[in-house]
């Protein structure tokens, strides 16, 4: 049982405040203060995740108002690092806080990934000389603040001081409880060498850390937060429509955000060569968790406000790639076999093409009379003379009829097809007039239209990607490469996939 605790200060943490209850208790055994303060022994091994804060909660005096959910959100670090956590893990934490891990040696930093990271949080509790200065004026003692150990900050955002270390340790089974006293900290200003870019990049991480530390955010799905990032990236032209990102500009424009030195700092270095670098695999799908510093860092990049994050509610992501034209290419083909009908038919008039084309005559008529009406004779073409052939109007409807070929072609399911003027005719079903030059705007239009090889085999490459990503099959440049029919050997198809597996397709080269 405990008979007082001391007034927690403000962005104390609660192991602070169990150190100065040791010191005005003076009480030096470490197992006698904590069967005081938790009723019974438990193991403590974080500072920063500090657990079984309900038996806690349960030894404090009958009039003490302090509960778990205020100690757990404003005296640990848990409300930085589970930010970007799901509202599912965030409880489940939260639970291990307050309850404990029931025995088992599960610690929260274990869960948030601190033992696999490259991002370590600091091993000894920081302080700023002059924040611990004017503690000991107005307060006659100072504490150890929240603030100051988030992972990434440097600077007391108070004073713009650097932060200075102590040596007391904040991890592992040798956790004291120690105050923030002479004996660990000093006044002295630390020789600040950054240069002014640095500091203030900081500075701004700071600012932004802190709101996390203070501002409880509703939690988001990692998945909403990379498609939240995707959609920002794309605004900013670097990710393309579909949202497949332009990984060597976005390595590129981060690169000049953030000097090396800076993310040297920030434990969050980036070697531009490397295919698995952080940034790379950074803005994608595959459920890991992501240190909030780095999240941090990204967001910075974007310029983009924390609020916004979390508040925004429609996200758009990638844009599925499979373009269902069917019912275009419906039309496309029924269209084709009236066309056909009316040139094996050459002296029918309407009511003769209707009887030899019976359901066709009836769909068309009922989905895409103006169509049927430009197309179909009003009078047999027959008794049209040669020579008095409207080329002009007849160029005009060559030219829509061929353009929604191509796009039939582009969207059709299926073997791709190139474009070129002579799959155009083909999939029209017209003879070879189709080529004459005085239909002057088709000619241009397909000239325009035509594919060009390189840009048929991306086409073709693409479309195999994504029937493998729909599938959930490997992706490698060789299956790629079968799928996509390509045959053989060819050195030039490989680097080929090899290129858009990157550009397009966010896929590190190998
Ligand atoms: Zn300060």
């Amino acid at each position: 049982m405990i008979n007082f605790l001391p007034q927690i200060y403000e962005n104390e943490l609660f192991y602070s405040v169990l150190a100065r209850y040791r010191r005005m208790c003076g009480m030096v055994s470490k197992r006698a203060l904590i069967e005081d303060l938790f009723g019974r022994h438990i193991f403590v091994s974080s500072i920063y995740f500090p657990q079984y804060i309900d038996s806690f909660v349960k030894c404090l005096p009958p009039t003490s108002e302090l509960t778990a959910i205020e100690i757990i959100k404003n005296h640990t670090m848990f409300p930085f690092y589970t930010s970007f956590l799901s509202k599912e893990k965030t409880d489940f934490l939260f639970n291990i806080m307050q309850n404990g891990a029931n025995g088992s040696k599960m610690t929260v930093e274990k869960y948030i990934g601190f033992s696999n990271s490259k991002v370590r949080k600091p091993n000894y509790l920081r302080y700023c000389p002059l924040c611990y200065k004017e503690d000991l004026e107005v307060l006659g003692e100072s504490y150890w603040r929240t603030n100051h150990q988030i992972a990434g900050v440097h600077y007391c955002s108070k004073h713009h001081l650097l932060l200075k270390q102590s040596s007391v340790l904040s991890t592992g089974s040798g956790i004291d409880f120690i105050c923030a006293d002479e004996q660990v900290c000093d006044v002295e200003l630390l020789k600040d060498d950054y240069p002014d870019n640095i500091k203030q990049l900081n500075l701004k991480y700071v600012h932004n850390a802190e709101l996390l530390l203070e501002t409880n955010f509703p939690r988001k799905e990692l998945k909403y937060i990379i498609e939240f990032y995707i959609d920002r990236l794309r605004e900013k032209g670097l990710a393309s429509n579909n949202g497949n990102l332009y990984m060597k500009d976005v390595q590129e424009r981060f690169l000049l955000n953030y000097p090396m030195e800076y993310l040297n700092l920030m434990q969050s270095d980036i070697d531009p060569d490397s295919p698995s670098n952080w940034l790379r695999l950074f803005v994608r799908n595959n459920n890991k968790n992501r240190t909030p510093l780095r999240h941090l860092l990204f967001l910075q990049f974007l310029g983009i406000r924390m609020d916004y994050l979390f508040q925004n509610k429609e996200v758009i992501g990638k844009k599925s790639v499979s373009i269902q034209h069917n019912p275009i290419f419906d039309i496309q083909e029924r269209r084709e076999k009236w066309l056909q009908l009316i040139e094996e038919n050459p002296n029918a008039n309407r009511s003769q093409l209707k009887e030899k084309g019976k359901g066709l005559h009836t769909w068309i008529c009922k989905y895409d009379w103006d169509w049927y009406d430009r197309v179909t004779p009003k009078a047999a073409l027959g008794r049209e003379k040669a020579g008095t052939i409207d080329w002009y109007k007849r160029d005009e409807e060559c030219l829509r009829l061929a353009k929604d070929a191509v796009e039939s072609i582009l969207h059709r399911k299926g073997k791709p097809v190139r474009v070129t003027p002579s799959s155009v005719r083909k999939i029209l079903g017209f003879g070879s007039w189709f080529h004459n030059e005085k239909l002057v705007r088709t000619q241009q239009y397909l000239r325009e239209a035509k594919e060009e090889i390189e840009d048929f085999r991306i086409r073709k490459i693409k479309r195999a990607i994504e029937d493998r990503i729909k599938q959930g099959e490997k992706l490698t440049v060789y299956k790629v490469q079968l799928h996509a029919g390509f045959g053989g050997n060819n050195q030039e198809v490989k680097n080929l996939i090899a290129d858009v597996l990157e550009k397009e397709f966010n896929f590190p080269k190998c």
